[in-house]
């Protein structure tokens, strides 16, 4: 893959946004209006991400003005697939987003919504750059769509009432931003986009937007951040999921922020029990497009330079802790060390939550979770008592259920995305612990919030 220019690597952006708001879409759509209009070149799809080189934005863009079309310094861009807060949370190193730019996508028929506010706090909290989708242009009323094309030649062909009700949405967005202290702005009309959030109306059903989309996230990558975006040959790598591949046991996909990866490099990541040392058996991505007919559904790398996501393949990853970072062994480093620095991970999520003598049980499936968790918590003044990662084992909830004699009102496991085993789900109701599961920090808050109204009457 294209890694022409030697000292910059490509910024890497996720996807954030509430529930049904088409996040998923507008990935597919991306990639696939760029294979449609035979340009899916360079494109490639990679473990948990998608590659598009400099040239494929530069044709993209190309359909703009002058004024607008920018020159593409870095190597492309690449998307991470898993939209939401899954991945925007668990791209972290030692508490920073390795995210470099994030998408917010809003409904431009809902405005901004319970999870959209959680993404912006989120946004927030890691100091990340990012700019607002406005999807779902097209169900305005008597729009009448021009696929794939640059927002404002769209919308010069709008009937006047759809025009307007345009005007009037986008006011009412700008002015919830507003209210969470946010000033926005339509793209174009925006003069200070490092300030100013820039709102860019997309369709993920008609493509429209989308050549603004990419390049405003190019153009603001490479302008305000061509320092974080030299490439280093330091490994930053960091686990986004550890899942069983067919053949080849368990499997963790990493993205590659820096650096290179080899095949036989020695590694060693944060486990569910304790450092895991080990050795990468393969590097895998998926195949490239045009060559989907080839048997095989992966290919094996030898070496893979960021920024890259990846498929590892290695002995123990078991109990690899999603969101943790991978340490690579370098000559001269000591192994011992290392572990205890993987573990690091762990220790300074216990260390940043004030734990309370009564309080509520948190248990989470990933770091980046976890810690979006927390933070939720703290601001809304709810004391927690412990936490851990990873499925609910009974022993958590033998733990948990202390909290039964000194505040039953706070016997309560607030679990997030985690399975709960099930003798675990007996013991709590036999000790009376209230086990709440949500994918989402909004419901698992209402959850709660609905118990202790229970509760106090
Ligand atoms: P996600 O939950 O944010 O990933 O949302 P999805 O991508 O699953 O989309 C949710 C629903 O909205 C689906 O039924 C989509 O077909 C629809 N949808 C997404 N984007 C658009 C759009 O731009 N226009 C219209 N009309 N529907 C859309
Ligand atoms: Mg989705």
């Amino acid at each position: 893959v294209a890694q022409s220019d030697g000292d910059l690597r490509s910024p890497i952006c996720c996807i954030l946004g509430h529930v049904d708001v088409g996040k998923t879409l507008l990935l597919d759509k991306i990639r696939q209006t760029n294979v449609q209009a035979g340009e899916a070149g360079g494109i490639t799809q990679q473990i948990g991400a998608t590659f598009f080189p400099a040239e494929v934005i530069e044709q993209k863009t190309a359909s703009f003005s002058s004024r607008d079309r920018i020159n593409v310094k870095v190597p492309g861009l690449l998307i991470i697939d898993t939209p939401g807060h899954e991945s925007f949370t668990n791209l972290r190193s030692r508490g920073s987003s390795l995210c470099n730019i994030a998408v917010l996508v809003v409904d431009i028929m809902h405005g901004l919504e319970p999870q959209t506010l959680e993404s912006l706090q989120l946004l927030r909290e890691q100091k990340t750059s990012f700019i607002v989708a406005l999807n779902k242009i097209d169900r305005m009323y008597g729009w009448r769509a021009q696929p794939n094309g640059a927002f404002c030649s769209s919308f010069q062909a709008q009937p006047a009432a759809t025009q307007s009700e345009f005007a009037t949405r986008v006011a009412d967005i700008i002015t919830q931003f507003a209210e969470q202290g946010l000033n926005a702005e339509l793209y174009y009309e925006n003069r200070d986009k490092r300030k100013v959030v820039s709102l860019v109306p997309v369709s993920a059903v008609t493509g429209e937007g989308i050549p603004d989309l990419l390049s405003l996230l190019v153009g603001l990558a490479q302008k305000h951040m061509a320092k974080r975006l030299t490439y280093q040959s330091m490994p930053e790598c960091t686990v986004l999921e550890v899942k069983v591949t067919e053949g080849a046991g368990t499997t963790a996909d990493v993205v590659l922020t820096n650096g290179m990866l080899y095949q036989g490099d020695r590694i060693v990541l944060c486990g569910l029990d304790g450092a895991i040392a080990t050795t990468v058996r393969a590097l895998w991505t998926p195949q490239p497009m045009r060559e989907l007919r080839v048997k095989s559904e992966y290919v094996h790398h030898k070496s893979i330079k960021a920024a890259m996501g990846i498929r590892i393949s290695a002995p123990n990853l078991q109990k690899v802790v999603p969101g943790s970072r991978v340490l690579v062994v370098g000559p001269g480093d000591s192994e011992e060390a290392m572990m205890e620095e993987a573990m690091r991970d762990i220790a300074s999520l216990h260390n940043m939550v004030k734990k309370e003598p009564r309080g509520v049980w948190v248990q989470a499936s990933t770091l980046g979770s976890l810690e979006a968790l927390l933070g939720f918590l703290h601001r809304s003044n709810i004391p927690v008592f412990d936490i851990n990662i990873g499925p609910v084992h009974k022993k958590d909830v033998m733990r948990a259920s202390t909290m039964r004699h000194k505040a039953p009102e706070l016997a309560v496991m607030l679990c997030f995305d985690v399975k709960v085993v099930l003798d675990a789900q007996r013991v709590a109701d036999e000790k009376g612990v209230k086990v709440f599961r949500a994918d989402t920090i909004y419901r698992l808050f209402d959850k709660y919030t609905a118990h202790k109204a229970a509760v106090a009457e």
